[in-house]
């Protein structure tokens, strides 16, 4: 079973209205009709529906960096998947690195938001990856592992709903990539605890994207890996010229 490729731009808290306008609409033009390849941005909840405006008419995806894990409620200053639904999100970003420890949050968290992201009818790009201390403790896979039970709420007609990213906390935004060799371990691990939890199939068809310092100098040899299906970008996709090469180094 094939996988289609997946470039994925984290915009994090950067740009602008106008700047996060003009950006997807560049994506959108240089992803143009492509079908044997996905591409995904996730701008702030604040630029969605200008970056969804600037999308339109393009197979560009919409996604959010993060959601709460409940429908509604008193939840000052969260935004609920279903709200993320009701501005053309397609997909929700959980467990980012950033959301686990700048902001402390939980594995049990995350378990939250990918059983309401789901019931919202939303896609989950679950994220997962160890820090370096943990890497240097020899606890890569216990981590994923860890990370990766969230799964576990996910049920078979959801499957095809799920994208699993693996990045590396020690390389994200630190210019510090995993060798290829590293990256493949990783996600050929990953790819087996998916297996593991949810079957056969599901191992074969989940994407796992690569995140980390992706640039468009590293981007071949990193998607060149038999369990690398893509990348999901942080630095990197905040302009075209950086993006675009990595967008066109994903090949079916
Ligand atoms: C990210 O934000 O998910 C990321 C991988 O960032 P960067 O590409 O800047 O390391």
């Amino acid at each position: 079973m094939s996988r289609v490729p997946y470039i994925a731009g984290n915009w994090k808290m950067h740009l602008t209205k106008r700047k996060a306008s003009s950006l997807a609409r560049d994506v959108a033009a240089h992803q143009g009709e492509n079908a044997t390849r996905k591409v995904a941005v996730f701008p702030t909840f604040l630029h969605l529906d200008y970056v969804r405006r600037n999308l339109k008419g393009s197979n560009v995806i919409l996604g959010a960096q993060n959601c709460y894990g409940k429908k509604e409620g008193a939840f000052t200053g969260e935004i609920s998947p279903y709200m993320l639904r009701d501005m053309g999100v397609k997909v929700v970003m959980i467990g980012h690195s950033e959301r686990r420890h700048v902001f402390g949050e939980t594995d049990a968290m995350m378990v939250e938001k990918v059983k309401i992201t789901l019931r919202a009818k939303l896609d989950v790009m679950l994220c997962v990856g160890e820090t370096l201390d943990e890497r240097e403790a020899g606890k890569t896979f216990a981590v994923l592992a860890r990370q990766m039970r969230a799964l576990k709420v996910v049920k078979p007609t959801q499957i095809d709903r799920i994208t699993v990213a693996y990045e590396p906390v020690w390389a994200i935004g630190t210019g510090k990539t995993a060798t290829p060799e590293m990256a493949q371990e990783a996600h050929a691990e990953c790819r087996r605890l998916v297996g593991d939890i949810l079957g056969a199939d599901a191992a074969a068809t989940i994407p796992v994207l690569y995140g980390g310092s992706v640039k468009a100098g590293n981007a071949a040899e990193l998607l060149s890996q038999p369990d690398v299906d893509g990348a999901l970008v942080g630095g990197a996709s905040l302009s075209i010229n950086d993006f675009g090469p990595i967008i066109d180094a994903a090949k079916a």
